[in-house]
């Protein structure tokens, strides 16, 4: 879509969703209210940037019949709960009647965002229909003819088991985290290649994923590999082209903006909050929500020749540790990390007592012990401490599959 016709769209998606919050949900109204702010007003997207950026924690203080719809019944909506990284519980409501839902009702199992990277690839409506899903999450939903969803606990369970599930159903998309598939791919990697399951595309969502962790699970499996970024809250945001830098936005489903801490708009090319507003879920609009991550737009053309802006995302700002009496963001410690991505397929922080703090790593075939020197130099260097380098062969996951990537041993 031409950037004229994109913003033509996005303005009447936002005008459209303003007056419906404003005129059905009690906490978008009270709290625009309280600044002063009429719906009628807002006319261009100078005007919806003066509106306030909304939280996780915004919502959570309000009572469940202020966040939904006033006009949706019981059946119009049910709840879905996210902890998301700070894991603090949310619990928000969703329109049962999904609009997207209804155009591509036979093809249920792939979400849109899914569906439309697809689309973007080259694959016909016809190519897609047919192409068989796997997925390895958390709570497998009923499976459809096309799809195999596998619990994430298999995976510690029975990890040869989930194997030759794969291999049996031969999917052409295999979706989950990038922590499970690493742990997929290092069991693979044992099998001859012959025995390995056959994949078209590799896909993960919910976590950042490293360059490391593409390389390494594209080679194991022999076939290419996409992220999807997005939020339990509002599905996926965007996803990456075959050129893998930054993840185009689905911009015909939500308005992605980077801003800067009172929540003004960044012009494109600068780093900071990303807040997202949705059109789609009329049971609670999420706009202008903080998803907590910081990056940066990329606004020039991609050389995969799709016109959607690009979203570089950096991880999560969340997360603190004081070691001998000084206070680092998780962020500084992915930020020196990110430079050695190469060498690390996943790793966690611990705090292992008030002074020290150890740096896990399972490695990538390209890791060496001068290069971990070169880590705890650069540690040392920019934040003046030096993690403990240790080459482990395991580390632990949640439930969900995500790596926790700070742990504090020390509160036990
Ligand atoms: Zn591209």
């Amino acid at each position: 879509m031409p950037g004229f016709l994109r913003r033509r769209w996005q303005l009447a998606q936002i005008k459209r969703l303003v007056a419906l919050a404003y005129g059905h949900v009690p906490a978008y109204r009270t709290l625009w209210r309280a600044t002063g702010i009429e719906p009628e007003r807002i006319r261009t997207f100078f005007d919806f940037a003066t509106l306030p950026v909304t939280d996780k924690q915004f919502f959570r203080k309000h009572r469940e019949e202020e966040i939904v719809h006033d006009s949706f019944s019981p059946g119009g909506y049910y709840f879905m709960e996210t902890s998301g990284s700070t894991g603090e519980p949310f619990r928000f409501p969703r329109s049962t009647s999904h609009y997207l839902q209804r155009r591509f009702r036979h093809a249920k199992a792939f979400d849109f965002g899914m569906l439309r990277f697809l689309f973007w690839r080259g694959f016909s409506r016809h190519e897609i229909f047919d192409m068989k899903l796997a997925e390895i999450r958390i709570n497998p939903r009923r499976g459809a003819p096309y799809c195999l969803y596998l619990p994430t606990a298999d995976m510690r369970n029975d990890p040869a088991g989930v194997l030759r599930a794969l291999r049996e159903f031969e999917p052409d998309v295999l979706n989950s985290r990038p922590t499970v598939l690493v742990e997929l791919a290092r069991l693979a990697e044992r099998l001859p290649r012959e025995e390995r399951p056959r994949l078209r595309f590799v896909l993960s969502h919910g976590e950042e994923l490293m360059p490391s962790q593409r390389e390494y699970i594209r080679d194991v499996f022999g076939c290419d590999m996409h992220e999807f970024y997005g939020l339990t809250e509002v599905g996926a945001i965007g996803g990456d082209c075959e050129v893998h830098h930054g993840l185009h936005l689905f911009e015909e489903t939500c308005f992605v903006e980077v801003v800067d801490a009172e929540g003004r708009p960044l012009p494109a090319g600068e780093f900071g909050r990303v807040v997202v507003t949705h059109f789609y879920n009329h049971a609670l609009p999420f706009i202008r929500y903080d998803t907590g991550d910081s990056g940066v737009i990329l606004d020039e053309p991609c050389p995969c020749g799709l016109r959607a802006r690009r979203l570089i995302v950096r991880g999560r700002l969340g997360g603190f540790f004081t070691i001998g009496g000084k206070r680092f963001n998780y962020s500084e410690f992915q930020m020196i990390l990110s430079g050695f991505s190469t060498i690390v397929l996943r790793y966690q922080f611990a705090k292992v007592s008030k002074e020290a703090v150890e740096l896990r790593i399972i490695p990538a075939p390209a890791y060496s012990a001068e290069e971990a020197l070169r880590l705890r130099q650069a540690f040392r260097d920019t934040l003046g401490i030096e993690p403990v380098v240790k080459v482990v062969d395991n580390i632990p996951y949640t439930d969900g599959g995500k790596t926790r990537f700070i742990v504090d041993e020390t509160a036990r």
